[in-house]
């Protein structure tokens, strides 16, 4: 059994079952688990994410923070973070383009890096060695004295969710409990949660709630309502979400959630309602969500493809043009990956969002 595994069912046969959310922060978090482990993004880890399919995409955020920064006046002092830096690939991306903006460059007093993984912040300070880098564990750790500028890709979608079936005219929330030959298995709670009911009761139903990213879509809308700036969340979702979305990847496969615990990585779609909802609440005016095809067709992928093609010469063009044809395609990542803006009230909108785009 492996060492996950093992400390799981240690954990349930003392404390009785685990709701998924529960479920999934401690395959992150337990001794050896994924957080330890730091396989996450890139083609030796787990899963692809955009910022490893193509160097445009960090790109582009960088020159949204420039064209925002000169919205805001140019401020002379600004900081910068990243939730989730991964393999610190979109960062040195964004820092790149930064450069075509000298004055944005010298006015970074900080780059913020929100991470939890001991594995992959060695590996983040190792590539982003000449940003002024600062580690973080948690968004609330952010300083407020400066306007931040703020990049989350695929962040949410790790956070831990809570999963409620429709059964015989009641919710029950998804548990994970011990199955008879005393591995891992799915139960139910026995007691039903109080949700109202779904709009179609005749269709089987999953819910998915998550009190753990609304809490921090609405500690960074605070931050940006403070300290001014924008934040950009960009993940997969939609803006309402029915149906189990769990999904565990190992190696670029998917995997049963309960097989690999603390191999794999947990992750969920991302109700954009509800972040969009939680940053209201906290005083944000929020952009979105819009799909991520649109949002990088308007801040000039194409423009900044065929420069890099050009440069790249014969042979070497093509890779580029794959990487971010994969970006926009709607059937791969231009739909299903949406993006989200924070800005404090009164604000301009965001690069490439329009006035009209605003979250109602
Ligand atoms: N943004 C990167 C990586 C996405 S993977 C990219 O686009 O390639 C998710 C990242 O979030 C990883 O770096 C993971 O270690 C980190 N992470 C996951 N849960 C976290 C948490 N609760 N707090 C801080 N970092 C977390």
């Amino acid at each position: 059994m492996s060492r996950v595994r093992a400390q799981l069912v240690d954990w349930i046969r003392r404390h009785g079952p685990l709701d998924v959310a529960r479920f999934m922060g401690l395959c992150a978090a337990l001794r050896g688990g994924y957080l330890e482990r730091g396989a996450g993004p890139g083609a030796q880890g787990d899963f692809v994410t955009a910022p490893e399919l193509s160097q445009i995409f960090g790109e582009l955020i960088g020159l949204s923070f420039i064209a925002h920064w000169k919205a805001l006046g140019r401020p002379r002092a600004v900081r910068i973070a990243e939730l989730g830096p991964g393999r610190g690939t979109l960062m040195a991306d964004l820092w790149r383009a930064l450069g075509t903006c000298q004055e944005v460059r010298a006015a970074v007093r900080s780059v913020e890096l929100v991470e939890l993984s001991p594995a992959l912040r060695a590996l983040q300070a190792e590539r982003l060695a000449a940003l002024p880098v600062r580690f973080r564990s948690a968004v609330e750790q952010l300083p407020q004295d400066l306007p931040l500028f703020v990049i989350a890709n695929e962040f949410f979608d790790a956070l831990p969710i809570h999963q409620y079936l429709w059964i015989e005219g009641a919710w029950r929330e998804r548990l994970v409990a011990l199955g008879p030959e005393g591995g891992l298995a799915f139960a139910l709670a026995p007691w039903p949660a109080p949700l109202p009911p779904p709009q179609d009761p005749s269709a089987p139903v999953v819910r998915e709630l998550s009190p753990a990213r609304e809490a921090l879509a609405a500690v960074l809308a605070e931050r940006i309502v403070q300290s001014g700036g924008f934040a950009l969340v960009i993940d997969y979702g939609e803006p309402e979400l029915m149906g189990d979305t769990l999904q565990a990847v190992h190696r670029h496969r998917r995997v049963d959630p309960l097989d690999r615990p603390g191999e794999a990585d947990l992750s969920s779609l991302v109700d954009f309602g509800a972040l969009a909802r939680a940053a209201a609440s906290a005083g944000a005016e929020v952009y979105g969500p819009l799909a991520q095809g649109r949002l990088l067709a308007r801040l000039g992928i194409r423009l900044r493809l065929a420069r890099l093609v050009a440069e790249a010469g014969p042979g070497s063009g093509e890779a580029l043009v794959r990487g971010v044809e994969r970006l926009l395609d709607p059937q791969a990542m231009g739909e299903r990956f949406k993006a989200l803006a924070l800005v404090p009230p009164g604000a301009p909108p965001p690069p490439g969002f329009a006035a009209e785009e605003r979250w109602r």
